[in-house]
């Protein structure tokens, strides 16, 4: 189990495994290349040094390096390390999985992918609570057997459920279940905003529910959205068939039809939640 646990990227994740991990009893060490965000960690006393210099960020040699920063600058970071020949158990909280554990081995590094199934809409560490992990489901992808006991005893320890799966596999499902709903989101918004803005002034609790994620981070989702490009394209053609059944079966008013389709979705979300 690490003691000492360096964190790349002090954002709402990095700042929330942080804040779990040092509940756990682990010492946490901190990188980031924002002088803000650093800045807004110092505040919660809870890191041992916190730092912008990669060189220092290494030489208080942690046991495993956690990286927390969007996808694109999760790739700049791992050629770093493999640069700067970094042998330690590596790490991160990616949203894809694919291309990050494809780059981890073309660069021999020691690395293990995660995805923490938790998060907001809102960025940066002051929105980051230890609690936000617990309960929730912790992914693990692409690393050997010891790797993978490591962080799975380690996400236990802070209270999260371990799954362990292929990279590819990830991030197949993960287009369905979690970028698609994002893009859709942001595409409904951009729908209001370019017929007309004041549609605003009269939007409910549906909506509000609805566009909660399209308040997220451009740089994550962007990131996210290009990197896991395929899958995601993917959806959208199904999306569209799907789109277009309904469209159909609307326009002939087809009443029996419709109703046998909501009564289908709406009994499979209302009990959602009391199976997980
Ligand atoms: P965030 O914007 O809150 O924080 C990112 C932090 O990384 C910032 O402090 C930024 O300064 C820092 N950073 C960016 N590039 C860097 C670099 N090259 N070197 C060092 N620091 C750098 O983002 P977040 O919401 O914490 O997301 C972090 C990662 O976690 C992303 O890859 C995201 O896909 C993933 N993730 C996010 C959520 C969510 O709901 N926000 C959930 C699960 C996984």
């Amino acid at each position: 189990m690490p003691e000492k646990i360096g964190i790349i990227g002090l954002g709402l994740i990095g700042g929330s495994l942080a804040k779990a991990f040092n509940k756990a009893g682990i010492k946490v060490y901190g990188y980031d290349k924002s002088i803000d965000s650093i800045s807004s960690a110092v505040e919660c006393g809870i890191f041992e040094v916190l730092t912008d210099d990669m060189d220092e960020f290494l030489d208080f040699n942690p046991d495993l390096i956690y990286i927390a920063v969007p996808v694109n600058a999760g790739i700049e970071v791992l050629q770093e390390l493999g640069h700067k020949n970094v042998r330690t158990l590596i790490t991160d909280a990616c949203s894809t999985k694919a291309t990050i554990c494809y780059e981890a081995g073309k660069l021999g590094l020691n690395f293990c992918g995660g995805h923490p199934i938790a998060g907001k809409e809102v960025s940066g560490f002051a929105n980051s609570e230890a609690e936000l992990l617990k309960g929730a489901l912790h992914i693990l992808t692409d690393g050997d057997e010891a790797s993978v006991e490591i962080l799975k005893k380690l996400h236990e320890k802070i209270g999260m459920k371990v799954k362990v799966m292929k990279a590819e596999y990830h991030d197949e499902i993960f287009g369905v279940v979690s970028h698609f709903p994002h893009l859709i989101s942001f595409a409904l918004m951009e729908l209001i905003l370019k017929k007309d803005k004041n549609l605003l002034e009269y939007t409910g609790g549906g909506f509000k529910d609805f566009t909660r994620i399209a308040a997220s981070d451009p740089v994550m989702w962007s990131d996210i959205f290009t990197d896991n490009s395929e899958h995601i394209s993917n959806v959208i053609d199904e999306y569209i068939d799907i789109l277009n059944d309904w469209k159909q079966q609307i326009n002939k008013k087809e009443k029996p039809v419709l109703m046998k389709k909501i009564r289908h979705v709406s009994s499979a979300r209302q009990c959602l939640y009391e199976k997980i």
